[in-house]
């Protein structure tokens, strides 16, 4: 028994040892791999339910690392957010991302709604609203096209701090998108403070087999409130022909999910929106 037991810790040991290297080895590469272009942006398109066309996306970050492929944003993200490079590569998706919409505004005449993720981090740094003024007058971009996703869970703290912050970025243009709803607490009573333009169903609420009446029920209200309150609906993570029908019913016309497209790459999105 000691034995194995001295296994199962050396076993364990050897494995934190290899997660503390991993973190070590992307916090020394993470500032080149930003300078060298290694992270890149992937565009998964929102589509209208019923006629399929694609009327959005949303940029999500990848790190096409030399050596290891490419990796997911699980794997860097919660890194990033602790040691506060994500404020930086956050940034850098958003400039990548009017790059992008410009090169298709010019290329045929295209004005599609991207959205980008904001971190925590960022929605008490003061200088947020002048960095994304900044990003769109570069590229000559309209406000209203780049939506701002703020997962929910940021609102737990300081808010009136942060409705200060985000009613001046409102008031220059700038859309907010409440991301993962339903899965905080808080959800209901932002919608009353905040004037918050799109909401995004979180997928855990089409795959929770156990409370699918009530996960229904629920689903439904908050698609019937959003749309009487004229808060856009789109959900998130729909896998299913079944799932899309059935929000649809709902009154939600608009999802992101692997039943319709994946993540791809900007070539592959562009394809899609010229063809
Ligand atoms: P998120 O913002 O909730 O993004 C949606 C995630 O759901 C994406 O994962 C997407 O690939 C995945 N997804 C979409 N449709 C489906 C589906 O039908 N089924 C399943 N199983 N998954 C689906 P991804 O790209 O791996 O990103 C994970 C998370 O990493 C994001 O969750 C977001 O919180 C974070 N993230 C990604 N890019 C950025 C970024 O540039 N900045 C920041 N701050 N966070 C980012
Ligand atoms: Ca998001
Ligand atoms: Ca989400
Ligand atoms: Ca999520």
């Amino acid at each position: 028994i000691k034995d194995s037991i001295l296994t199962n810790v050396a076993f364990y040991d050897s494995k934190i040892r290899k997660q503390e290297n991993e973190v070590r080895e992307m916090e020394d590469e993470m500032e080149d791999a930003l300078l060298n272009g290694e992270f890149v942006v992937y565009l998964q398109p929102k589509h209208n339910i019923s006629t399929g066309a694609i009327i959005g996306a949303e940029s999500l970050v990848r790190w096409n690392h030399p050596q290891k492929g490419l990796i997911l944003p699980n794997k860097f993200i919660p890194l990033f957010e602790n040691n506060g490079f994500i404020v930086k590569l956050d940034e850098y998706v958003w400039d990548e991302t009017c790059k992008l919409m410009r090169k298709w505004m010019d290329k045929g005449g295209r004005e599609i709604p991207v959205s980008v993720n904001v971190s925590r981090m960022h929605i008490y740094d003061s200088e947020l609203c002048s960095k994304l003024l900044n990003i769109t007058k570069k590229y000559n971009v309209r406000n209203e096209l780049l939506e701002l996703e703020l997962t929910e869970s940021i609102f737990i703290e300081n808010t009136s701090v942060l409705f200060e912050i985000m009613n001046q970025i409102m008031n220059q243009g700038f859309r907010f998108s409440l991301d993962d709803f339903g899965t905080g607490y808080s959800s209901l009573s932002i919608l009353k403070d905040v004037p918050i333009s799109e909401i995004k169903l979180d997928r855990e609420f089409f795959n929770e087999p156990g409370s699918r009446t009530d996960s229904k029920i629920i689903i439904k209200h908050i698609i019937e409130m959003s749309n009487a309150l004229g808060i856009t609906v789109v959900a998130e993570g729909v896998e299913t022909k079944k799932i899309s029908e059935e929000l649809l019913e709902m009154g939600c016309s608009i999802a992101q999910g692997f039943y319709f497209s994946k993540p791809m790459p900007a070539k592959e999105f562009e394809k899609l929106l010229f063809h």
